[in-house]
């Protein structure tokens, strides 16, 4: 069934920041401290379905203590970003994309689908308000995280009957600001973000949570992210606790752990195999153990790692260490595909580059 995108009303902020304050805004940023001016949201209930499509002012929501998402923690979100390009127009990389897996959350987390149109609908109609918010800076975008929560005030357990869906964005600037910095990653042996049949390929805030004590644990032994194993042998690697990996090996193969459930689909994971696959590079998606892994770091079999999702794009991993074994990969710097993967994406994503894909979706 196909239905016509609904309608955003725009109910302009009362008390939208001025052009000083936006401009001081946009010559600060960092990854998610501030905010634009307005959102978007939509009501769903048991009787009304999706309802009430509007832009707003950017503000506190008003809940019941008793709303079910405090609870029992029903709550999905994307990420994806509006890009500047030189004719001053915006631009979003595949988000129908993010369109289609916040729907595959929604249903794994028994909660209601929003259309895809609404969902482009919603960006398109929040990015046209806060048009100004898109940073014009080099490297700099605006981040939009739709995200869905259970609002029904009622404690049992059943899947709630009212939710909210909403829209905030946030101007962010180039992650890496000093040049392509290569991260350290500690292997959790002991946490698994994710399990068989459990939650793990929905883009869940729960995930992140059972995330946050061994990349504490990781950042106290001075390392910069954590990543998860598989929990049925904890000898595979699944992924960090929000970006999917890659390995590149000597022989000139990529290879990138396989979908098996517990890991979350990216669509930076999925454009890195698509691009790979154009330039006629051997792609595997298969299992990745971690012995055979650190084997072929140390005999040099293995020549690049990295990491990669919306908001960082890439990023190079440089060394590897767990209880028992700390490796440095290659000579710890960026290896030459990753880096290139890098510039290809972006330049995609900043319309420096050509678009065979069909990839960029003009916003305004
Ligand atoms: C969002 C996310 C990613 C990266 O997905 P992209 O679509 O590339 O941003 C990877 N792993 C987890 C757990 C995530 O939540």
């Amino acid at each position: 069934m196909t239905t016509a995108p609904a309608e955003f009303a725009i109910v302009p902020s009362s008390r939208p920041r001025t052009t000083a304050e936006r401009a001081a805004a946009l010559d600060r940023l960092s990854f998610g401290v501030e905010f634009t001016d307005h959102m978007a949201r939509a009501t769903w209930t048991v009787d009304g379905g999706w309802h009430g499509h509007r832009v707003e002012g950017f503000a506190p929501l008003e809940l019941s203590p008793a709303a079910s998402v405090f609870h029992y923690g029903q709550e999905i979100f994307e990420g994806l970003k509006a890009y500047r390009h030189a004719d001053g127009s915006a631009w979003a990389f595949r988000p129908e994309a993010n369109a289609r897996r916040f729907q595959a959350s929604a249903r794994r987390l028994a909660m209601p689908e929003l259309p895809v149109e609404d969902f482009l609908a919603s960006i398109r109609a929040l990015v046209e308000t806060d048009l100004e918010w898109v940073p014009a800076t080099a490297g700099a975008s605006l981040y939009l995280r739709p995200f869905m929560v259970a609002t029904e005030p009622f404690l049992g357990v059943r899947p709630s009957h009212r939710y909210e869906y909403l829209v905030i964005a946030s101007p962010v600037g180039p992650y890496f600001v000093n040049g392509f910095q290569p991260v350290s990653i500690w292997v959790a042996e002991d946490f698994h973000r994710a399990g068989p049949g459990g939650t793990g390929n929905a883009k869940f805030g729960g995930n992140y949570a059972a995330s946050l004590l061994p990349q504490q644990t990781a950042y106290a032994r001075g390392f910069d992210q954590v990543c998860f194993l598989d929990a049925g042998t904890a000898s595979n690697l699944e992924e960090l606790g929000g970006m999917n990996v890659f390995v590149v090996g000597a022989d000139g193969v990529v290879r990138t752990p396989a979908l098996t459930g517990t890991i979350l689909e990216g669509v930076t994971r999925s454009s890195i195999l698509t691009l790979l696959a154009d330039q006629g590079t051997p792609v595997e998606e298969c299992d990745i153990p971690l012995k055979g892994l650190l084997a072929g770091i140390r005999d040099g079999s293995v020549s690049e790692v990295f990491a990669c999702g919306t908001a960082a794009v890439i990023t190079p991993i440089g060394r590897l260490a767990g209880e028992s074994f700390d490796v440095t990969v290659g000579d710890g710097a960026a290896g030459p595909v990753t880096e290139r993967l890098f510039t290809q994406l972006t330049d995609i994503q900043f319309g420096h580059a050509q678009d065979p894909h069909g990839w960029m979706q003009p916003l305004v």
